[in-house]
């Protein structure tokens, strides 16, 4: 076997597609569910193409960030009236998601040619530590804001996806205030990046990340960064911050089908105030439902320790 990162011929080890680290965080989630092969599964995503040196030396630094990251803000789940304060660190970020990305990537056979030598090397060298330009990431909170229990679709806690759908305007054409009436947008559109060549978006739990791959040639990056970070509800991530208070990314809808961007001015943010004001302000039986849910998680967690 040729190895992914340093192309040396050797022995494949077990490359956890996500930190195995941060899988260790939600151990309640000890099922995979894989839809593009259509299985469900009690082991871990794995690919099995990298050699002992780089899996367990080489790239092995980005894990220990991203499990440290994860660990410290987005355990814990967050209400619309939290304010999330983070620091982070955006090389690390970048090759955080850069590798997961690629992992995903290849264990579904894709063509990784995005990942070429300067990619690896940045990926394979702790010490790089300049940002790539052609990378954009946007991040936000993700809180349950529909009336909606989370266990009723499944333990859906951390979830990756290549291709997120980016809406070019609101799912919601109009709210009718006196009646309550909703019309849909019909003619909706996806948003069309120039020189976009992978993006992809990731759960883990409370945060909601996407990344964006452009074409190192391009020259519309800086447009197609202008328009993710007035188009939708999440913090551009940038090489000149190391601290922000991220926004919520998620609406009613969303917050259950993650791949789903919707636009900032999305209709559907008011239809969820709406619909909870017209509930008395809270979903008493989903705050029920969610305490025993509690319950029964810790029990899963008992019952299959990593
Ligand atoms: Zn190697």
């Amino acid at each position: 076997m040729v190895c992914a990162y340093c192309g040396k011929e050797a022995k494949g080890t077990k490359e956890h597609i996500v930190s195995s680290a941060i899988l260790d965080l939600f151990p309640e989630c000890y099922i995979t569910f894989d839809e593009t092969r259509n299985r469900i599964h009690e082991s871990d995503p794995m690919v099995k193409d990298v050699c002992a040196e780089c899996n367990n030396k080489r790239i092995s630094y980005i894990d220990s960030y991203a499990k440290d990251f994860i660990a410290r803000y987005f355990i814990q789940t967050y209400s619309e009236n939290d304010e999330v304060e983070i620091e982070y660190d955006y090389v690390m970020i970048q090759k955080m998601l850069l590798k997961y990305a690629y992992n995903d990537m290849r264990s579904h056979k894709e063509d990784c040619s995005f990942f070429d030598e300067e990619i690896k090397q940045f990926l394979m060298n702790s010490n790089d530590t300049f940002p790539k330009t052609n990378i954009t990431i946007l991040c936000g909170i993700v809180v349950n804001v529909s009336p909606i229990p989370d266990a009723m679709f499944g333990n859906l806690k951390l979830r990756w996806g290549k291709n997120p759908f980016f809406y070019s305007n609101s799912t919601i054409r109009n709210v009718n205030y006196e009646t309550g009436q909703i019309t849909l947008n019909d003619d909706i559109e996806k948003q069309s990046f120039p020189d976009l060549e992978i993006s992809y978006v990731f759960r883990f739990n409370s945060v909601q990340f996407l990344l964006l791959c452009w074409d190192k040639k391009s020259n519309k990056i800086g447009q197609n960064r202008t328009v993710l970070q007035y188009q939708y509800p999440y913090y551009l991530m940038n090489e000149n911050e190391t601290k922000a208070v991220l926004p919520i990314c998620t609406d009613e809808l969303n917050y259950h089908r993650f791949d789903h961007i919707h636009v900032r001015w999305d209709g559907l943010f008011e239809v969820g105030l709406m619909r909870k004001y017209a509930n008395g302000g809270n979903y008493e039986y989903k705050e029920l439902y969610e305490r025993a849910w509690k319950e029964e998680e810790k029990k899963i967690k008992d019952e299959h320790p990593r």
